[in-house]
């Protein structure tokens, strides 16, 4: 294994002139192969910037697609054997620009958003656009303008990538290619707290599952104000829990030791937190943030559960608790997080554990998938 803890080089690869016209990318073959292919550079059009690769971060959901195929989904099938090049939280640099575009310069670092909506549908036209009309129905109907890079189109497990102007957010000085890849992250944590109400300085909030995820949402929350943050895992999340205490959350609690209910209800006086963050996918957990969450409380899904998850109704009823499901990082949440980022409110460089080099994608991949030691976020780098 060729990783390293933490990013070798510090901010910026200059560009050495216009793209090539050839690139390396990594394509998706069978479930669970992918190999190293040559490929057309892509050509930004109207709206468009060519992005050249700089570090690209490995997802949970990244795991998902090379073994199983969803939820990518190209030209309505099965993403395998089709040329496709998933990963999806990447950052690089500005090598070309499409006709009419002047937001972006060549040479500006950018990091990337995952949803470019179609832009015309209501859901799109309220800033939700990773609930675009034209995605669910006729998932990433390309010819509607929508496109998931990395789901339904190419995404950044290569040297160039495609990207929507809107899906791009600079990266602030001085923040290394690794760290900027968790841009896109933390806009997920943005836009949940902005869901469920935004405001939270000096309101609780509780997050189960410290995956990247969930800590990043203790980490915002905390950045935000909130208090007390409590964060709840599992025994083998020992070192994501310490991790976690240094991203900001007050109170770490293995929930195989102690019973997180009613130890959140102990640090919340009786009542419960506020909010509360679902960010494991675990089979109950769902039920065990209703129990953690005050009357009157919100519950918002952020996990994708494995399979159909009983709901404790009645309690939910009973309290008035609302529950909300958010899908990725919609209403420009990622530029909020990198403005956040930019200020240092969270070590977010904390969760950037491991670094590969781009020829050895699948050992990454391999290391990701493995959860040994104390990986959390694994990043590539050409
Ligand atoms: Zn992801
Ligand atoms: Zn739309």
């Amino acid at each position: 294994m060729t990783s390293v803890a933490k990013p070798a080089r510090a901010a910026g690869r200059s560009l050495d002139g216009p793209p090539p016209s050839r690139m390396k990318a990594w394509v998706l073959g069978a479930p669970g192969e992918l190999r190293l292919a040559e490929k057309p550079v892509p050509v930004p059009g109207p709206a468009e910037v060519l992005v050249r690769v700089d570090a690209v971060a490995i997802c949970g959901t990244d795991l998902e697609v090379i073994e199983h195929g969803e939820p990518a989904l190209i030209e309505g099938g099965a993403p395998f054997n089709r040329n496709f090049t998933p990963g999806h939280e990447y950052m690089g640099t500005v090598a070309a620009l499409g006709p009419g575009v002047d937001e972006f310069a060549p040479g500006d670092r950018v990091a990337v958003e995952i949803h470019a909506g179609c832009g015309r549908c209501e859901r799109c036209r309220e800033g939700m656009y990773t609930a675009c009309l034209n995605y669910g129905m006729n998932y990433g109907d390309r010819d509607k303008g929508h496109r998931a890079n990395g789901f339904t189109t190419d995404g950044g497990f290569a040297e160039y990538a495609v990207n929507h102007l809107n899906t791009l957010v600079h990266v602030p000085a001085g923040m290394s290619d690794a760290e900027a890849t968790l841009i896109v992250t933390a806009g997920t944590a943005v836009y949940g707290l902005d869901v469920v109400g935004g405001l939270v300085a000096g309101q609780s909030v509780a997050v189960i599952g410290p995956g990247a995820i969930g800590l990043m949402v203790a980490a915002v929350a905390k950045a935000l104000g909130a208090r007390p943050v409590i964060l709840v895992g599992t025994t083998r999340d020992a070192s994501r829990l310490r991790t976690g205490l240094g991203l900001g959350a007050d109170v770490a609690i293995d929930a195989q030791e102690r019973d997180a209910v009613s130890e959140v209800l102990e640090l919340t006086h009786g009542r419960g937190v506020h909010y509360s963050f679902e960010c494991s996918g675990a089979r109950d957990a769902i039920n065990h943030a209703l129990r953690m969450t005050s009357r009157g409380g919100r519950v918002c899904a952020v996990a994708f559960a494995k399979e159909p998850v009983a709901v404790d109704l009645a309690r939910l009823v009973a309290n008035n608790i609302y529950l909300y499901g958010i899908r990725g990082e919609g209403r420009s949440a990622t530029r909020r997080a990198a403005a956040l980022m930019a200020q240092n409110r969270f070590p977010a460089h904390l969760l950037h554990t491991h670094t590969f080099p781009f020829a050895e994608l699948p050992a990454a991949i391999g290391c990701a998938g493995a959860r040994v030691e104390d990986v959390i976020k694994v990043v590539v780098e050409p």
